[in-house]
Parts: C-alpha cells; structure tokens; sequence
C-alpha cells in the first residue's frame, strides 16, 4: 500500500511550486504528486498573458497593483491577503528566474512588460503567449531532480479519508483510481495539498481543459470542508468563436493591452458605451458588455479587429494565438478575429487562511480550488498564476512547521476494486455531463436565475444517473460527473445565498 508524508493532487503552477519549495527545504519528507491525466494537461500550461508583478518601481507600485485589484473585485476582496499578494510577488518572481524560467525582455533589457484589462500600469512579465507552458516545463524539469518527490500520471483522486482525534478532523488518506491499471487504491498521508484548479467545463463554452471539472471543490465538500463564493465565476471575453460548444482557444487580453479593438457586426466600437477603459475594462464589464451586444444584434459573436496594429510587433509577441488563427484560415492584418464571452476562472472555491490551510488542518488548498480572499467578485487578469505561487510558498512555510503534529493512521483501508469500465458508461455519462452544462449555462445566463428550478433539475440529473450505476461500480466518468453535479448544485445554491454579478446578464 502506498504511503508518502505528502500528498498534492495536481501538477499545474500550485502543485508543482508547493512541491518545488517543500522538497529542496526538507528532504527528509517524502512527496507524491497525483495528476488525473498527463502532467502537463493543466490549465497553467495554456496561460498565454503572463503574471502580474510590480517590478518597475520608477513608474509603478505596489499601492496602485493594490488598488487595481481591489476595484477589479468589486468591494469583495481581503486587504490584508491583496496586500501580502502583492507585496511578495517579487520574491516569487526570483524563485521562478532561479529555476531558469524566462521572461521576455525589451532592446534595453528591461522587461518587456504588458498591459491587460484592469491595470492602471504595464506590469505583466510574459513568455511570449505561452507564459503557462514556460513555467510548467521549467517547474516540471526540476521536480523530476528532486529524489523526494514521485510523480503519478494518470492517478485520479476520488475521496479523501479523514478521522477525528480529539474533536479535530484530520485527513489521513486518500482514496484514487489507478487509470493504467484500472483499480481504486488508497495512499495513507499526514497531508494532503488539494491544487486541482478550476470547473470550468460546468459550462458549454470553456477556454478550460477538459481537466477542470471542479474535482477538488467536491471532494472538499465531501470531506467536509466550507466552500465559498462559487457564484463569481469569471467570464473572458475574448475566446475565439469556432461555432462548436467546447474548449474554446483563448485570445489573450495582451492582444487588447496591445491595441486591439472590439467591435460590432458594423465593425464599429462599442465598448465605451459600458466604460470609459473601452478595450481595458475589467473582464467582467467587457463580457457583460460583449453579451448585451451580441443580444441586441442577435449575431453569435463579435470581432477583434487587429488590422490597425503593427503587424510584425504583433506576430512577435503573440506567435501562439496567430499560428491558431492562421490554422482556422484568420489572418489578423486582414480579417476580424470572431471571439465570444467564455467561462474561464473561478473565483471561489475551498475556503483556505493566509497559509492556505483549510479549516481541517492538516488539509490544504493552493491555486485556482482555493478561496484565498484575493479575488473577490472578479479576477485581475494575471493575478492567478501570482496567487498560486504566494499561497503554494505560504502553505510550504507552514506545513515545515506543522507536519510533526500529524502521525501515519495506523488505520489501512483497503478499497474495493470494479471491474473493467463498461463502454457504454461513457456515452451515458457524456450525456448527462452535457446536460449539466446546458443547465448551467442557462441557469447563469437568464436574467432571473430561478434557483428551486435549477435544483430541481440537478435532482432529475442525479435520478438519471442512478439508474446507470450498477453494482455500485466506480468509474471514471461516474466521478468526474458526481463531481460535476456537486459542484452545480454548490454553484446554484451560492447564487441564491449571495448575489452574484451575474456578468452575463442580457439585461
Ligand atoms: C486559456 C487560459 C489562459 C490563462 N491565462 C492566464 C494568464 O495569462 N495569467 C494568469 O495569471 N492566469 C491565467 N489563467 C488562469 C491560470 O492559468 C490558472 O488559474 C492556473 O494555472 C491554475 O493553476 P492550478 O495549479 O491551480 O491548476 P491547473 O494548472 O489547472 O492544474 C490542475 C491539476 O489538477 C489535476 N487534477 C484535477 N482533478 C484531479 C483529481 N481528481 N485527481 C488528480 N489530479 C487532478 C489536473 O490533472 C491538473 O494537473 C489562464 C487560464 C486559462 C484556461
């Protein structure tokens, strides 16, 4: 049976910098890292933008990054957690340089920084448009050198196990499915690091992977663990429009730092209607925006026009999204970009302190699953791989002090293994994993948002789902949709306690 001090589920930009830190700093713990599919399937990978960090202090602040973050959260931000954010993005930044991560540089060999929606300055240090890839491949290389730390491809986690000792609920394994075996095991640990990212697949449209299905939120839930603010779901605004309801490719808003416009079927601009940033609101005001218009002119998208801009800066900077582009048959000097409002962040999530711990101790939540208190309603853009970073080292500093408090349970479980997964469970479960999307998306996109009849749809959902299970098999697809299903109902049940921005109101 496996047994390892450290158990993190999820190998993006959180998982990986937790495990980086806490591997080298005491190597006398032993580390597995679990990761659903292949390591570099993660949402950290597909960052185009880059990362949000003061590092010009002749022009910029941390006062004014401050400042912009808490306007783009709408009142709903922890000061002292954006404060502490900020502050100690710098220190990041240098650990990230010192695993040879690069960044791109201006001709004087200053960064070569960008601008995006929300910030009042240039601040973001990027890899060209493929930021995420570089940090994940630097991240990755180094922690197949660290000989503590042992990396499971292909491991999904179902459950965590937890017991009390002396009223206090400890976790104390976790329970997961071998895919390439095909078996459920169960790993014993003193902790556990949740870094499972987003849910952005509840929707129909996603720039997510199909990764995101919200598993660590579930099985936070499950374990009993509080869940918060998960009615903040952030849309961007510029996916690219394909006409297909899926994973949708990202258009960066470095493209709109960089000049370009948004316009109508007219090809006119419209954003200055909804603000006076136009292109540079925040995220939520221009897909609010972007939905009102395409609601008015009953068109299925809008337009990114680029043709104005210097071209050959652009293919420079932005060599990922124009060899997409290029691939559809759109080449941004002569045609319009058509882009559409997609889910992609989540705002809430497992509710976690200054040292991401959760309320049951020895469990902790990092990255885009947790509810630092940094976002409040509305992500800044490229706050995210920032806060994965600051709370992977915050959770790292405490657990070194931490961990001796939590002994292996002298408790092994031994879980029961299915058979071999019946074909047709897929297709039945694809089915119903769509209409979880299609409520949801409704459900967000009406202007009424009529929670009791939401909630009695996921009940007819579960009531479907049950008559597919047989023998109480687990399988992956059955997971990744009970998942999918409780993290609905968690999202609806926010909606109606507190309301949300509702960004795409059609109002
Ligand atoms: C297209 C796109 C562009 C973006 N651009 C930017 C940007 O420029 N700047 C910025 O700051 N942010 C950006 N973001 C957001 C940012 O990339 C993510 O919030 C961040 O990378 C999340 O990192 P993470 O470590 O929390 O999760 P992820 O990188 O998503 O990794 C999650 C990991 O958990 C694993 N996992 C999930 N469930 C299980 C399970 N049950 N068992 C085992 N493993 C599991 C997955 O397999 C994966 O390895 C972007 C997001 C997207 C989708």
């Amino acid at each position: 049976m496996l047994k390892t001090d450290i158990l993190i589920v999820g190998s993006g930009i959180s998982g990986l910098f937790f495990a980086m830190k806490t591997a080298k700093k005491r190597p006398d713990l032993s580390i597995v890292i679990m990761t659903k599919k292949m390591a570099k399937n993660t949402s950290t990978q597909l960052a185009q933008g880059g990362i949000a960090v003061v590092t010009n202090l002749l022009q910029d602040s941390f006062e004014q990054h401050i400042q912009d973050t808490l306007k783009s959260g709408g009142g709903q931000c922890d000061e002292e957690i954006v404060k502490m954010v900020v502050e100690q993005a710098p220190e990041r930044l240098k650990e990230l340089l010192e695993i040879g991560t690069s960044f791109d540089k201006n001709q004087n060999g200053q960064w070569d920084l960008g601008l995006e929606g929300g910030h009042s300055q240039h601040r973001i240090l990027h890899h060209k448009d493929r930021s995420g890839l570089e940090i994940e491949k630097k991240l990755l290389n180094i922690i197949t050198e660290l000989p503590n730390i042992r990396l499971f491809e292909n491991y999904q986690v179902i459950d965590l196990n937890t017991e009390k000792k002396e009223n206090e609920t400890h976790c104390t394994g976790a329970f997961f499915y071998d895919k390439n075996e095909n078996k459920i095991k169960y790993i014993r640990c003193r902790s556990i690091i949740l870094s499972t990212g987003g849910c952005g697949n509840l929707f129909e449209n996603t720039t997510n992977p199909e990764i995101a299905t919200g598993d660590g939120i579930a099985i936070a839930a499950r374990a009993g663990v509080e869940i918060e603010d998960m009615q903040y779901i952030q849309f961007h605004p510029t996916a690219l429009y394909t006409g297909k309801k899926s994973q949708l490719f990202l258009i960066s808003e470095a493209v709109r730092g960089f000049g370009a416009y948004v316009v109508n079927e007219d090809q006119k601009r419209f954003l200055f209607k909804y603000d006076s940033r136009g292109e540079l609101a925040t995220r939520d005001i221009v897909s609010h925006a972007i939905h009102k218009e395409m609601h008015e002119t009953q068109k299925k998208h809008v337009y990114l026009d680029c043709r104005h801009l210097d071209m050959k800066a652009f293919y420079k900077k932005f060599p990922a999204i124009t060899s997409h582009c290029n691939e559809l048959g759109l080449f941004p000097e002569k045609d319009l970009i058509p882009v559409v409002p997609a889910a992609h962040y989540q705002c809430g999530g497992i509710k976690v302190d200054r040292n991401s711990a959760t309320a049951i101790p020895n469990l902790y939540a990092v990255g885009e699953c947790a509810r630092t208190g940094l976002h409040g309603k509305n992500r800044l853009a490229s706050n995210s791989l920032l806060e994965a970073l600051v709370f992977a080292h915050q959770a790292s500093e405490n657990i070194d002090k931490t961990i001796e408090l939590y002994q292996f349970s002298s408790k092994v479980l031994i879980p029961k293994f299915p058979n071999k997964e019946i074909k047709t469970d897929y297709v039945a479960f694809l089915i119903l994993k769509k209409e979880i999307q299609a409520l949801i998306t409704n459900f967000y996109s009406s202007e009424e948002r009529n929670t009791d009849y939401a909630i009695h749809k996921i009940k007819l959902i579960k009531n479907a789902a049950e008559t597919l299970i047989h023998n109480q098999e687990i399988t992956i697809p059955f997971i990744e949709f009970s998942n999918m299903l409780t993290v609905a109902l968690i999202i609806i049940k926010h909606c109606k306690k507190r309301k949300s921005p509702y960004i795409l109101s059609l109002n």
